[in-house]
């Protein structure tokens, strides 16, 4: 079993959360700050499933910022990772696949020098209980991705993903920067990405006092993966 105490369940919808990515909104806009720029900048935004909310520091965050850097704790980071997703899906895979429809394949934001294929490992031992992981995206030539700039020209799509159901999937979501971009690259090219699945989405508590009292809330649930899945 994995450790679900480190695990914070996203909010149901209400009018302080995200309906995009269940962070924190403010009440008078549909979305958080992020997924509003990416809407703006890109023409849409897609879907992002979190298995966890996490803030900074806590434990959630040392494992999804430490397992893949070689030395102390990362094996059993990615190990404890690992364990995490596959529970998540074993209870709601098929909730995902009733409430999103079947997918081609999934793939990982692509690697870079200093990750390696870590998301493909955290993701491969539950790719049953989603969708074959499919490597289909790299980092264009010469590409730095900006914080708080969305842009799909980042990322080439390397194979034929024209009519597909694609998921986009990665260990954290922050700005959403790379994952939004990618979903944006996988769409140009014919590609339907009816979510973007992550391990952790971050909330920063410190931003109001909404906020906070948002992640106070759900931070003192215990994460119960019997219970209908929070998008219902
Ligand atoms: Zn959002």
């Amino acid at each position: 079993m994995a450790d679900l105490a480190v695990l914070t369940m996203p909010p149901k919808a209400d009018t302080r959360v995200c309906e995009t990515c269940r962070s924190w909104r403010r009440r008078e806009h549909a979305r958080c700050w992020n997924c509003q720029t990416a809407e703006d900048q890109l023409g849409f935004v897609t879907r992002v499933l979190p298995v966890s909310l996490y803030v900074k520091p806590s434990e959630l965050r040392e494992w999804v910022t430490f397992y893949k850097t070689p030395g102390n704790g990362a094996r059993s980071y990615a190990e404890l990772l690992k364990n995490t997703l596959r529970d998540f899906l074993e209870a709601y895979g098929s909730a995902i696949r009733e409430d999103f429809g079947s997918l081609d394949f999934a793939t990982p934001i692509p690697a870079t020098k200093s990750s390696g294929n870590a998301v493909s490992q955290l993701f491969g031992p539950s790719s049953q209980l989603l969708a074959p992981l499919r490597n289909t995206l790299e980092f264009s030539t010469g590409a730095s991705p900006k914080p708080g700039t969305y842009d799909p020209t980042w990322l080439d799509v390397t194979t034929n993903v024209r009519d597909s159901r694609v998921a986009v999937v990665d260990d954290v979501y922050t700005s959403g920067v790379h994952a939004q971009s990618a979903s944006a690259a996988l769409r140009n090219h014919g590609a339907e990405v009816p979510f973007i699945l992550v391990i952790a989405r971050r909330i920063n508590p410190d931003f109001t006092v909404e906020a906070g009292a948002l992640w106070e809330e759900q931070s003192a649930l215990r994460y119960d993966l019997s219970t209908l899945p929070y998008w219902r």
